[in-house]
């Protein structure tokens, strides 16, 4: 027998029975049963090969789905049945004569499931009966707490943004809530290095009965912010990404959900539908990327797939949009996402941005295109992105024409944000129920997850890119080197294009042998100086010809010291990544060590000017050599005014009488009928009417001047100011 679990924001009861289908000639009622109450699972079987008839393809859409299996050659489809009106409309859609079953066995211990008292000693920011989980008020206050926290945290950044109202707020402000956005960033660059930050985008509740994906959203929080400046990976990441979480897109419907599990409550809570219990958009079908395209959606205000009465018509999708509109480059968006170009890729090498819709419950990974089955102008990167994910937590890949994949969802978030932003949009399903025990939480869920959604944010800066390449699985480098005892450091790195990339098969992007392995100190690849030059790169040997390569190098302390940033005695931080043989450059990985007992004979490196905020006034560095002196812009601005009247002291006369006028020189002058000096170059200044010429040997004795003025000032003096203003605005302009 074969049992494939899927689909599409619909899933498995796993704890209702652990599982077997049981065989479809198991006892069951027929649809005239009504001794058991609502809510009530049933079942309809399809033959496979009609499964994917337009009227069947329609009538799941209409369908709360928990499971389809296959069952030999019978698509089975269980689905939930809230009540009475839920039953009668079903009905009426049921394209088959009696084929609806209540499944007794399923139906009863669901019933048993519900009655079954929780713990009554619940803390009061958590769902009762699931201490792991946070419940509303608990996810509001650790992003306020998280806030806080960061405070505390050097160069850490984390703020809480209000992005729009729940429907409920919308109507009455003193019901419903805020849909708050959380974004967790880093700053810690050395002074003076910059950066293009790549775009992490999550949401998480969208439905509202899902229990484990808001607190999976603050848990992987909790780990950034707890490993920002302890751990170098994570905090090499938060350094390269900028994070937005928003952990509860739809807090009326979980204001239900997390009180009364017998509802389970998916939509927000618009009222439409003439039974309250069945009332609400679903937000998921609610976004405007191919929004009502047929049979990926319900138009029945009743449906558990209503899609609304337009696209984004629900406060909760537009908050969403608006501010991920705010956060995505416009300059990467394509003219007609849903038309011409449909199927147009986005470029690999310049797009930017992830997004992760996470939802339970099936243990899947779901990328575009689902409106329906067809491929995206991305989906090797897509397919290859998945395989990634899929090696940290197991999941079945969804996307489409994968055999996880079934059924049509349209005006979905993850198209959405694929299609209309250019992000790489994906779909989790976690875990086996939307009500899974804080035991399968704690041990598959959080466990399996947390690793992935790091490499999520690792190569957010150029997703379609970044997964094709091969990734580093071993760095390894001394935690201490000490300039007394170790006159060499021996780094190790393994670099691999198929470890981490999870079968079935080896991907097409996972099969280059390795060309290089490089490693950075205390400048990522992806940084950049004043100059716009990024690092340099040491090259390790790659000796062998295949997919995974394990490589060392011995290098003497005088080739590393000249490379480091900052104090020299302190920490510092090796950032590894590798090239397959297409050229396909994978994610960094980040390292770090402490460097001591360098004497202080051995001065710091600079890497560029650091400026001092004077109390008075702006100040300019200078750079002369290795040396970083300062000037303020007083002496710059008094320097310059020199310059100006001493030009301006020629005698006008004198100059035209000494150079020849047929002598033009149109690519220096302003005015075509000035003077040259046939030696040397001319500058033009323009003080009022007058064009005024300098001759290059002049400006350059003023500039002489000026940067005698600047060495000459008492280096001592930049103690007097407190080191931790920086003002690199100031020093690169
Ligand atoms: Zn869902």
């Amino acid at each position: 027998m074969k049992l494939i679990s899927i689909l599409f924001g619909i899933h498995v009861f796993s704890y209702l029975s652990t599982k077997g289908i049981a065989s479809p000639l198991r006892s069951a009622r027929t649809l005239e049963d009504d001794s058991l109450a609502f809510p009530k699972i049933f079942y309809t079987d399809v033959p496979v090969e009609d499964a994917q008839n337009e009227e069947i393809v329609m009538f799941v859409a209409e369908l709360d789905m928990i499971a389809s299996d296959f069952i030999d050659d019978i698509l089975r489809l269980s689905y939930l049945i809230h009540d009475e009106e839920d039953y009668d409309h079903t009905l009426a859609l049921n394209p088959f004569d009696d084929n609806m079953i209540v499944d007794v066995e399923e139906t009863t211990k669901l019933h048993d499931y519900i009655a079954t008292p929780k713990n009554r000693n619940q803390l009061e920011d958590t769902i009762n009966g699931f201490p792991c989980y946070r419940n509303l008020a608990g996810v509001f206050q650790l992003m306020d707490d998280l806030v806080s926290l960061s405070l505390t945290i050097d160069n850490l950044v984390v703020e809480k943004y209000d992005i729009g109202d729940s429907y409920e707020k919308t109507i009455n402000p003193n019901n419903g809530a805020d849909i708050f956005a959380l974004k967790i960033t880093g700053e810690g660059l050395p002074d003076c290095y910059s950066t293009e930050k790549g775009i992490t985008f999550v949401t998480c509740g969208v439905h509202a009965r899902e229990y484990s994906p808001p607190e999976l959203c603050s848990r992987w929080a909790e780990a950034l912010v707890n490993g920002y400046g302890n751990d170098p990976d994570i905090t090499s990441i938060l350094d390269h990404t900028e994070v937005h979480l928003i952990m509860e897109s739809n807090p009326d419907g979980r204001a239900i959900a997390e009180v009364n599990q017998a509802a389970f409550w998916r939509k927000n809570t618009r009222p439409g539908c003439s039974s309250s219990s069945s009332r609400g958009v679903d937000l998921n079908r609610n976004f405007p990327f191919k929004w009502g395209y047929p049979g990926g959606s319900s138009g029945s205000p009743c449906s558990s797939t209503y899609r609304g009465s337009n696209p984004a018509s629900e406060p909760e999708v537009s908050a969403i949009i608006n501010y991920a509109e705010s956060v995505f480059p416009a300059s990467q968006r394509q003219n007609d996402p849903g038309g011409a170009d449909l199927d147009v890729p986005f470029p690999e090498d310049t797009t930017i941005g992830v997004y992760l819709d996470i939802h339970s419950y099936g243990n899947l990974i779901i990328w575009p295109f689902s409106y329906e089955e067809r491929y995206c102008g991305n989906e090797v990167g897509f397919n290859a992105f998945a395989r990634k994910l899929k090696s940290y937590n197991g999941y079945a890949l969804a996307g489409p024409f994968q055999p996880a994949f079934l059924y049509p969802a349209s005006g979905v978030t993850d198209e959405y944000f694929y299609k209309e932003l250019g992000a790489a949009g994906f779909t989790y399903e976690l875990g086996t129920s939307f009500y899974d025990d804080c035991s399968t939480f704690e041990n598959a869920i959080f466990h399996q997850n947390i690793p992935g959604l790091m490499y999520f944010a690792k190569v957010s800066a150029k997703p379609y890119s970044l997964v094709k390449g091969p990734d580093v699985t071993v760095l390894d480098f001394p935690a201490v080197v000490d300039y007394l005892t170790d006159p060499d450091a021996t780094i190790s790195i393994t670099v691999s294009d198929n470890e981490l990339s999870a079968g079935p098969g080896n991907y097409q992007t996972s099969t280059q042998n390795i060309d290089d392995i490089q490693f950075s100190v205390d400048m990522h690849p992806y940084d950049v100086d004043l100059n716009n030059n990024g690092p340099t790169f040491i090259d390790l040997p790659v000796l062998s010809s295949s997919t995974t390569v394990t490589s060392s190098l011995t290098i003497p302390l005088s080739d590393l010291i000249p490379l480091l940033a900052g104090p020299l005695n302190g920490g510092h931080t090796i950032y590894a990544q590798g090239k397959d043989e297409n050229g396909y450059t994978g994610p960094v990985t980040a390292t770090s060590f402490v460097l001591q007992n360098v004497p202080s004979n051995i001065p710091d490196p600079i890497q560029c000017p650091v400026c001092v905020e004077d109390p008075d006034k702006a100040i300019i560095g200078l750079l002369t050599g290795t040396q970083a002196r300062f000037a303020t812009c007083g002496q710059l601005a008094a320097a310059n005014q020199g310059v100006i009247d001493a030009v301006c002291a020629l005698d006008l006369v004198e100059v035209a009488t000494e150079y020849s006028p047929e002598n033009k020189c149109p690519e220096t002058c302003i005015d075509p009928n000035s003077t040259p000096n046939p030696d040397t170059i001319t500058f033009g200044l323009a003080p009022g009417p007058q064009v005024i010429y300098a001759t290059c040997e002049l400006l350059s004795q003023q500039l002489d001047q000026l940067i005698g003025t600047a060495c000459s000032l008492d280096m001592n003096e930049w103690f007097q100011y407190d080191a931790s203003t920086v003002c690199c605005q100031t020093c690169s302009s």
